[in-house]
């Protein structure tokens, strides 16, 4: 009889990586046996955006332990320290780790985990009456009382473009690409004439920055599309970073629907848009290469969107649309890099065991303030799927070590790790003590 772990974890980022960390000390103890399933055959981080200088957006302690336990030894600190690197770290004095670093931080976590399984796409997930019963791509199958669903978020493409993409690029001389594959077609893309980056927030900058230093190299005509009314950076102020909390998370998730989906566009600049300091650098490389005569035949437009495009045998032919002016207008390109964002997806592999889990009118997970997601409760759980219902939480590194320590108190019925109710000094929503209920005053 195939061996019942307590839990299955599916796909292994950060999160579910975090998870593991967290949850070995628990599987050497035998209080919780969990197995990690990972398609991909090593830990790799958004390898097709690890550009040189690109660094996390928020600080180490936001690692994959250090929130939930700052003694774990799976710590980004001590990581540097077995590295050798922890002097150097500390002489640089930022607390802000190269994107670069923190992928070589969680493989070398991953790396010494024994609950992990890598080269195991999860295909098919069942339940017999007792227990999940997980199918990999290797035929292989895992019993479960449990799941722990962390297969992050896919790339979006707009609809009108996607056929640009499906179509093989084979021998053609141009490329379209969605930004998560940047680094794998960059230097194709530095060879062609035109190249157009299509996007409003830190991946669509990024690439636009980083083709705009090696323009005067190669001389292609480059052009930053985005929807957006301007370039805007990310809010960065601390009472709004008090909306990354647990407390804005229950409270966001009791809001009607309608209400949680307006502020989900209303919110897109505390997380969506661009960090300040590379807004600047951008507008000052733009300074740079005009002094030096190495003025960049680049061309930025706001407020447009893309309505169309097909390839015409020699490039992308893009149908735009200014949102202010009304005008229709168009750009052939032959590179096409789509910075259009990432989407959490309902994974067809729970297709079999839909019926045991709850969804919302749109369809997507109806989550909990524990994170699961299942009718029975507590028996599936999911990471980094619930910004609908958690808000801008749901993707901040900053908060995994917080959702694992829910998820394993979960799990173990008690409080491992200690989850903190309260970090915020404002309250969300009616403070208790100015809650009216004489019916005599509510409502004056
Ligand atoms: C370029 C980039 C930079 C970012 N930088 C930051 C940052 O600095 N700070 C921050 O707070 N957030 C950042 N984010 C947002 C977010 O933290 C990351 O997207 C993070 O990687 C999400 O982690 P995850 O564990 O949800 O999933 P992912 O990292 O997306 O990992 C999911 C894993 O699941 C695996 N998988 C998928 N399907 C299956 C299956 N069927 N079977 C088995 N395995 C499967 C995949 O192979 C993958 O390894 C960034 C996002 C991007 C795209």
């Amino acid at each position: 009889m195939t061996r019942t772990h307590d839990f299955v974890g599916i796909g292994l980022g950060p999160f579910n990586l975090g998870l593991a960390c967290l949850t070995e000390p628990l599987r050497e103890s035998g209080e919780l046996d969990g197995v990690f399933l990972e398609a991909r055959d090593r830990f790799a981080w958004h390898p097709g955006m690890l550009l040189d200088d690109a660094t996390l957006q928020v600080p180490f302690l936001a690692d994959l332990v250090t929130m939930a336990d700052p003694t774990s030894r799976w710590s980004f600190l001590n990581y540097l320290k077995e590295s050798g690197h922890l002097y150097p770290f500390y002489i640089r004095e930022s607390f802000y780790p190269l994107r670069r670093e923190y992928d070589d931080y969680c493989r070398w976590a991953a790396e010494r985990l024994p609950s992990i399984r890598f080269g195991r796409r999860v295909e098919r997930v069942e339940h017999d009456g007792a227990a999940y019963v997980v199918t990999t791509s290797r035929g292989e199958v895992f019993r479960a009382r449990r799941l722990v669903v962390g297969i992050g978020t896919s790339p979006r493409v707009p609809e009108c473009l996607r056929p640009l993409l499906d179509a093989a690029p084979g021998d053609r001389p141009a490329v379209a690409l969605h930004s998560a594959d940047y680094l794998a077609h960059r230097e194709r893309l530095q060879r062609l004439g035109s190249v157009t980056v299509v996007g409003s927030g830190q991946s669509a900058a990024e690439v636009y920055h980083d083709l705009l230093a090696a323009s005067p190299d190669h001389g292609y005509r480059l052009t930053w599309l985005t929807r957006s009314p301007r370039f805007f950076p990310m809010e960065y102020t601390k009472l709004t970073l008090e909306m990354t909390s647990p407390e804005y998370g229950a409270y966001h998730r009791r809001l009607p629907l309608e209400t949680r989906e307006r502020l989900a566009r209303e919110q897109r600049h505390l997380y969506k848009g661009i960090s300040g300091d590379l807004v600047d650098a951008i507008s000052d490389l733009h300074y740079r290469l005009r002094v030096s005569g190495d003025g960049p035949r680049t061309t930025l437009v706001t407020n447009t969107s893309v309505v169309g495009g097909r390839w015409d045998g020699s490039a992308y032919d893009l149908d735009l649309h200014h949102d202010e002016t009304g005008e229709a207008f168009g750009l052939r390109t032959e590179g096409l890099v789509l910075a259009t964002g990432y989407a959490p997806t309902v994974p067809a592999f729970l297709e079999p065991v839909r019926t045991r889990i709850r969804h919302d009118p749109r369809g997507r997970y109806d989550v909990a303030a524990d994170y699961s997601v299942d009718l029975a409760g507590g028996e599936v759980f999911v990471q980094n799927a619930e910004e609908h219902t958690h808000s801008l939480l749901a993707p901040d590194l900053g908060m995994g070590a917080y959702r694992n320590s829910v998820i394993i108190a979960a799990m173990t019925g008690r409080e491992v790790y200690p989850v903190e109710k309260r970090i915020a000094v404002q309250t969300f929503g009616v403070p208790e003590h100015l809650r009216r209920t004489d019916p005599a005053v509510v409502g004056r």
